[in-house]
């Protein structure tokens, strides 16, 4: 198998993107860290989920914008599966609004959770990443980040910070051979999606060549080839990955 017992991170696997990756990197053999703040009873469902495929998986609760729960949780991943190999960078929140209406709250959550959770987690696994024989950082940023997009300035800053963190950390990792790199998806069937309003949805809908929104396995696929030994000499990349739509 692909991940054969290698120990794998996902942080805000409980939902969305990061339970289809977490059930992706589960079905490719690998020990899975299913990361949530709130959803305890969903996280749950997925380790079950991935036990059913056949994987070993525990649910781990802790905020990714708190760096000694990101600290806790990489003590716990040791003590159950050892040092961690791949970790996935997925947690993350909206909180839309324009510009000249933005509150300091709103700017320094989204900021904090998007950008400042995936320093925090890497910094707490950052020596395991390291020392692994094929290291992977996979951080989940958005088209966003690339685009800009009305209402969004905290997720968009937040999401392209992701991009200069990405490259520099791939620079400083590389003796180690382990890699970095960051997937930009369009957008995805997810409660995040939901938020939006139904007639932004269907103009949305109008610009995406492949026509459908993707699903959470859509990136899920992309993720398990970032975090397998195909991609090894892959690193420092922003990926897209949006049907076909423009950024
Ligand atoms: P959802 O809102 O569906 O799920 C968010 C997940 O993140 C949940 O598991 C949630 O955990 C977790 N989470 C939120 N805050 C924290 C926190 N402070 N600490 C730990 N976990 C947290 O989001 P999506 O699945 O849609 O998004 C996943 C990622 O993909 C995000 O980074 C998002 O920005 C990105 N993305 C999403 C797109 C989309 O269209 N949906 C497009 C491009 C990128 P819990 O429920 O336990 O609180």
């Amino acid at each position: 198998m692909l991940l054969e017992e290698k120990t794998c991170v996902v942080t805000g696997a409980s939902r969305g993107i990061g339970r289809g990756i977490a059930e992706e990197l589960g079905r490719a053999g690998g020990d899975v860290v299913v990361n949530y703040h709130t959803s305890e009873a969903a996280a749950h469902e997925v380790v079950d989920s991935i036990e059913e495929s056949g994987a070993n998986a525990i649910a781990v609760q802790g905020n990714v914008a708190e760096m000694e729960e990101m600290e806790a949780m990489s003590e716990t991943t040791r003590r159950a599966f050892g040092p961690a190999e791949v970790v996935v960078n997925n947690a993350g929140i909206t909180a839309d609004q324009t510009f000249k209406n933005m509150t300091a709250e709103e700017w320094n959550s989204v900021v904090g959770v998007n950008l400042g959770g995936v320093f925090n987690c890497t910094q707490a696994y950052f020596e395991d990443v390291f020392d692994a024989d094929e290291g992977r950082v996979i951080n989940v940023s958005s088209m966003v980040g690339l685009k800009g997009n009305y209402g969004q300035a905290n997720y968009a800053a937040a999401k392209s910070g992701l991009f200069g963190l990405t490259r520099t950390l791939a620079l400083e990792m590389a003796r180690s051979g382990s890699t970095v790199n960051c997937i930009a998806p369009g957008f995805t069937k997810t409660d995040m999606l939901e938020k939006v309003p139904g007639d932004v949805q269907e103009s949305i809908l109008d610009q995406i060549p492949l026509n459908r929104f993707a699903a959470p396995e859509d990136i899920a696929g992309l993720v398990r080839y970032l975090a397998g030994s195909r991609s090894s000499y892959m690193t420092g990349q922003i990926l897209p990955i949006t049907g076909g739509m423009e950024w």
